[in-house]
């Protein structure tokens, strides 16, 4: 004899109940099969807010019933096409019945939880009639048993309590004279001592199915649902999760109380003591293999078994100097709870006495906030407790395990992992017997939380990497390529998984939590909203998804004083934008504290040149105890590519404009021909390694002319470029009467650091720098005489591209 139960989805269409009958079928060849059948999926939810519509004097109540009868009209017509009159006329008569029911509430204006019992109960007595008669009208020899003849309740409406006594007898006494092969019966729905019609509590019918089980004592109870198992964690929310194999019936119950919903959590309780394993199987997929839960061991490695969540959970806080070391403040406070019939989900006191915390459902906070200040009226009015504090807008997640008490920091590495990503935690809760740690947080973190413990403690320690990329320019499209080109790799050799959610350059931006689709980003972003830049930063925030990397891959300072925002949401930061860290100096100070306080990396490396390993090595060097004495460099790309191609044959403003051509200076030349851009560079540099310093500090000799330094526009400082051709010239001649080469040093000494054109003589390293190349040389106590030289292109859209990718490397790695 097998118990199966069937839920709202499994039985939610025409489509699905042929499953659930071909399943009944099949088991019913080898055995005697008792089905329990939950409402048609969303019954219940609909009953009762006609319920509470007609109640309110709200008309559209008959609406609701409307829809109620058409998915029930819908369902039989379609199972039974040419032989459903019989099927029909029943079917009618209930729901004429459940009309008067709701016209009744309607004219009285009241819904007592005992009606409230009786009009839920609808859902199952329609879904058990439908299938049973559907099942006759195919040859299967199926009866229909009402569970309320059955199940003998309290009166405790809407989650009554179970007289095991009579049930079991009526149980047992019924099934012994049966003769069926297959019954069906309602569950969720069961009947006081009194007869009054009671219910089990939402989710119940697995409990109906449970019940059965262990009065029959059968050998396994079938609970179908419409997934492949108890998971690891809410499948709705995490996308990675997978089904568990085997887990106790502890673990199961710490789940399920704490909100995984496929289990009722009563629903272990019966079948508990007699050992009755329940097989949880998905009835859209029976081949899968489903989740076992008995008391059997099982050989996995992993201590945490699954992580669940409860929402819309309130905490009221009870505090005051006046509790200290006075015993019976909490047995009154749960007392009060408990006259009100208000349960307690959570429970954390520090050991100063100082305060209670509790976490109750919401929609009991009021209620409970009221008569908590009641009975503590005396106390509050002498100050010697403050009134109840009530926080909303929260949930608990749990990590659950019978094994996690043998292994140790799993605490440790929840909290850490939560912190991590900016997640606060209102209260711990964690049993001795350590099955269960629970944290509230807020409910707009859940999402998050649960997927990046999921990362955790499930995932073969992949990493995701939620990246968010302003500017897709020249270097910003590179770099979508890159990332869209090594995406496998990194996951299969790096156990990264990097995907780009957000992308917008100035005119439009794009989002999508799953990742964008990386072959047809750009028609995508051609069609997204407007761009601005808080909107870019306001929808990272709002996605708050683990791991976010903002990038940034302009060249503007308003996107550089959104940093700190980011920082705060604990977002990273990756920019190839040098105006933030060569900004004033309390603004880099501040960026830095913000990246340390919130645990939220902010990386530059592109900042100096391009994509070589600069700042990463100085850093390196610097903490691992070395200290800088000197940096000589060539730092700019571009007045390479200038020195390098002007000669007496060619005209210094050809060779300005080519290289702005080719992408080598900033949109303003100027920027790179006065030396900002390379002081701005030293500068970094300078700070990285510790010296304090501003852009002012920096010693500038300018090589233009005084026309040129003092023009106002682009256009005229072209101009001036050629008006002022002997100028060049002259430098040019002076260098090449030496045999020197013309290179733009930044030189970085005992804390003092410049800027300028040098003529270098032949044999310096300096000399033969070719094309767009850079070259740094780090003296150090480590390296006095001989320098760390670090030398390559250093300006191209791909190697600053690939420069950022590195960034957003170091942070998956971390
Ligand atoms: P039924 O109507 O079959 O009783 P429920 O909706 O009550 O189904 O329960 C199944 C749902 O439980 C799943 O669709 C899933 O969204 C949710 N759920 C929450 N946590 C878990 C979990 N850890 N494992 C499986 N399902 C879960
Ligand atoms: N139909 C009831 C509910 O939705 C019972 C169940 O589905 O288990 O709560
Ligand atoms: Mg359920």
């Amino acid at each position: 004899m097998k118990v199966l139960k069937f839920g709202g989805t499994s039985v939610g269409s025409s489509k699905n109940i042929n499953n659930v009958i071909k399943i009944l079928e099949d088991y019913s060849k080898t055995d005697l099969v008792i089905c329990v059948v939950s409402a048609v999926g969303g019954v219940t939810d609909k009953l009762l807010l006609a319920g509470k519509q007609a109640q309110n004097k709200e008309d559209n109540y008959t609406e609701s019933f409307n829809t109620i009868k058409d998915i029930h009209l819908n369902i039989i017509r379609e199972l039974n096409p040419s032989n459903n009159a019989s099927i029909l006329d029943f079917v009618e008569g209930k729901l004429n019945e459940l009309k008067s029911l709701l016209d009744g509430i309607y004219l009285i204006n009241e819904l007592s939880p005992k009606t409230s019992d009786k009009l839920v109960s609808y859902g199952e007595i329609l879904s058990s009639y439908i299938i049973s008669e559907t099942m006759k009208h195919r040859g299967l020899v199926a009866e229909l048993k009402n569970s309320q003849e059955l199940i003998v309740t309290n009166s405790n409406f809407s989650k009554a309590e179970v007289n095991y006594n009579i049930t079991n007898r009526n149980i047992q006494e019924y099934f012994q004279s049966a003769s069926q092969k297959i019954t069906i019966l309602p569950g969720f729905i069961s009947k006081s001592v009194t007869g009054e019609q009671t219910t089990l509590g939402r989710g119940g019918s697995d409990f109906t199915a449970a019940i059965l089980a262990a009065a029959l004592k059968v050998e396994q109870l079938e609970i179908w649902t419409d997934v492949s198992g108890m998971f690891t964690t809410n499948p709705k929310l995490v996308k990675q999760a997978y089904p568990i194999d085997r887990i106790s019936y502890q673990e199961a119950m710490e789940l399920s109380h704490f909100g995984a919903k496929v289990l009722y959590p009563p629903t272990v309780q019966p079948v508990l003591d007699l050992n009755i394993p329940i097989h949880i199987k998905n009835t859209l997929e029976p081949e899968s293999a489903g989740t076992i839960i008995s008391n059997e061991e099982t050989n996995s490695t992993n201590a945490v078994k699954g992580i669940s969540n409860i929402s819309n959970i309130a905490l009221l806080t009870l505090q005051g100097s006046g509790m200290v070391g006075i015993p019976g403040f909490s047995k009154r406070l749960f007392e009060t709870l408990s006259q009100e019939k208000i349960n307690i989900i959570l429970i954390t006191q520090a050991s100063s006495e100082h305060s209670i915390c509790l976490g109750i459902d919401e929609a009991e906070a009021e209620k409970a906030k009221i008569s908590i200040d009641k009975t503590f009226e005396n106390e509050i009015a002498l100050h010697k407790i403050d009134p109840i504090i009530v926080e909303n807008g929260l949930s608990i997640i749990a990590l659950v395990g019978d094994n996690m008490k043998n292994h140790q920091g799993i605490s440790g590495k929840m909290f850490s992992t939560l912190g991590k990503n900016n997640i606060n935690i209102r209260a711990i809760a964690q049993g001795a017997s350590e099955k269960n740690i629970s944290a509230v947080i807020l409910e707009k973190d859940v999402k998050k939380a649960l997927n990046t413990l999921h990362e955790q403690f499930f995932e073969s320690k992949t990493k995701q990497l939620n990246v968010f990329i302003t500017g897709v320019g020249n270097v910003g499209e590179r770099l979508v390529e890159q990332i869209k080109q090594q995406r496998k790799y990194l996951k299969e050799n790096l156990k990264i998984n990097l995907r780009i959610t957000g992308l917008s350059n100035s005119r439009t931006m794009i989002f999508n939590e799953e990742g964008i689709d990386l072959s047809t980003w750009k028609e995508q972003l051609a069609e997204g909203e407007k761009a601005t830049l808080e909107g870019f930063f306001e929808n990272t925030k709002a996605l708050n998804l683990r791991n976010s990397i903002f990038v940034d891959v302009t060249a503007n300072a308003d996107v550089a004083n959104l940093y700190a925002n980011y920082l705060r949401e604990s977002i990273g930061v990756v920019a190839c934008n040098k105006i933030a860290c060569s900004s004033d100096l309390e603004n880099y100070k501040l960026l830095k504290r913000l990246s340390l306080k919130y645990n939220a990396p902010f990386l530059f490396e592109t900042n100096v040149g391009a994509g070589l390993p600069i700042i990463d090595t100085l850093n390196n060097l610097i903490a691992s105890g070395d200290k800088i004495t000197s940096i000589h460099a060539v730092l700019s790309g571009s007045l390479n590519f200038v020195f390098n191609n002007f000669n007496d044959k060619t005209k210094f403003y050809d060779v300005v404009k080519q290289a702005a051509a080719e992408g080598y200076t900033e949109p303003d030349p100027r920027i790179d021909l006065s030396g900002v851009d390379v002081a701005r560079k030293i500068l970094i540099l300078a700070r990285e390694s510790g010296v304090e310093m501003n852009l002012e500090d920096i010693q500038n000799t300018s090589f233009l002319s005084s026309s040129g330094l003092k023009s106002e526009s682009v256009d005229d400082f072209y101009k001036t470029l050629i008006s002022d051709e002997s100028h060049y010239q002259n430098i040019y001649a002076s260098a090449k009467a030496k045999d020197c080469q013309l290179k733009y040093v930044a030189q970085f000494n005992n804390g003092k650091a410049s800027v300028g054109l040098e003529e270098i003589p032949q044999g310096h390293p300096f000399y033969n720098l070719k094309g767009k190349d850079n070259i740094v040389m780090f003296y150090t106590q480590r390296y006095p005489e001989q320098p760390m030289i670090i030398k390559g292109a250093g300006a191209g859209a791909d190697v600053t591209a690939s420069g950022l990718f590195a960034d957003i490397i170091r942070i998956g790695n971390d």
